[in-house]
């Protein structure tokens, strides 16, 4: 049954009185459009944290994907290889160009791209590739980095679910030409909806920021170059990112924690579910936590379980060559991302979530999974 009360909701962003008085102050200032001093606030603490030189807030994540392909030239008759198993944005950003998104298989252990999934796509045609930090955790970076420098390829990181995660401590984010992140309001920090590039490249911020305006000349009011788009963030929105931004650290490590301890008080399940294993390394943000099941039959009836006892929680992605927009796209078979999909399931994962939170949602797991009584005493006791 849909249960829209849910007691255990998937996301449920934190917001409170740091969030209001810089929002009052918008309105008591009067700059509740994109003119305003929270825009350009938010750009610099944000890009700062990434460990990139310029940041463009822009109205949303996908937004951010399709300002950072169309600054980069992509277009018709251009090939862009994108993971399938990802949320549709992605690969939705490079239709948007008129280039085509090539589907590539992810590595099981990450469920990100890798050097070994992305070489053999490959083409005259390829441009570019988007790496995707699934549910927080990051992509090989320097190995895609390394492939597409000798294969001069283009690198957009699509950081939406990934914000604070590293790679041999340097952040996701400063690895790619241009990365993007989302603010949307169950990610890791949320201005409601909204998005942003960051680069360390001035050219390409200078150009961004002429495409997300409009195109007008920075030097020239209303004198509009090329064909552009209203892709700005609003100071309202800027308002909440910087408010949120000081807390991202401590709720990624909120989240993680969230994460190991569904990996403890499911434990008693034994080998009927497992958890990916953090790469060595790397730092994932933690941003959902999955839980795959061995047996992948019992998984829809498991989400009605956890949903009629008020808990929130929902299936891994579909691939995206099986929606019907891209459907047949994929040229060859993408087995990890076809099993994996099959077997996720998101469970709540923001900050708010308490240890008898946990408790309450792993038993009920514990009891939906084909009705198994395994976890009586062991979760409500630990
Ligand atoms: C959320 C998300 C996006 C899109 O962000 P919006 O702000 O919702 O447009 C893109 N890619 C991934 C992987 C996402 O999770």
């Amino acid at each position: 049954m849909k249960n829209n009360n849910y007691r255990y909701r998937l996301a449920d962003p934190e917001l409170g009185s740091g969030e209001l008085e810089l929002l009052t102050q918008c309105i008591d200032e009067g700059m509740i459009s994109s003119q305003g001093r929270f825009v350009e606030q938010f750009e610099a603490e944000f890009s700062a944290a990434c460990q990139a030189k310029y940041g463009v807030a822009v109205a949303n994540g996908t937004c951010a994907l399709h300002l950072a392909l169309e600054t980069l030239g992509l277009g018709p008759g251009d090939e862009v290889i994108v993971p399938s198993l990802t949320f549709i944005a992605t690969a939705n950003a490079v239709r948007y160009t008129g280039a085509t998104p090539v589907f590539a298989d992810v590595d099981p252990q990450t469920l990100c791209l890798s050097v070994r999934t992305v070489e053999p796509l490959i083409t005259r045609k390829t441009k570019a590739v988007i790496p995707v930090h699934l549910l927080g955790q990051p992509c090989d970076m320097p190995g895609i980095c390394r492939l597409a420098r000798e294969r001069s390829l283009h690198v957009i990181e699509d950081a939406a679910e990934a914000h604070g995660a590293t790679v041999h401590g340097r952040p996701v984010g400063s690895f790619g030409e241009i990365n993007c992140f989302s603010f949307y309001a169950n990610k890791i920090i949320t201005t409601g909806e909204g998005g942003m590039c960051v680069t360390n490249d001035a050219a390409l911020a200078n150009r961004m920021r002429v495409l997300r305006g409009h195109g007008m000349d920075p030097h020239r009011k209303y004198w509009h170059p090329l064909v552009g788009y209203n892709y700005r963030l609003t100071n309202l929105q800027a308002a909440l990112g910087v408010a949120q931004l000081p807390r991202m650290n401590q709720w990624i490590e909120k989240r993680r924690w969230i994460f190991s301890r569904y990996r403890e008080l499911l434990a008693p399940l034994g080998d009927a579910v497992y958890f990916l294993p953090e790469r060595s390394g790397t730092k994932s943000a933690c941003w959902m936590s999955l839980v795959l099941l061995r047996d992948p039959a019992g998984r829809d009836a498991l989400l009605e379980h956890l949903s009629s006892e008020g808990i929130e929680s929902r299936p891994l992605f579909w691939p995206v060559h099986h929606l019907p927009p891209y459907r047949g796209a994929a040229t060859a078979p993408l087995p990890a991302t076809e099993d994996v999909s099959r077997r996720g399931i998101l469970l709540p994962s923001h900050p708010k979530l308490t240890e008898a939170d946990l408790e309450v949602i792993c038993h009920a797991f514990g009891a939906g999974l084909a009705g198994r009584k395994i976890l009586e005493g062991s979760c409500a006791n630990s």
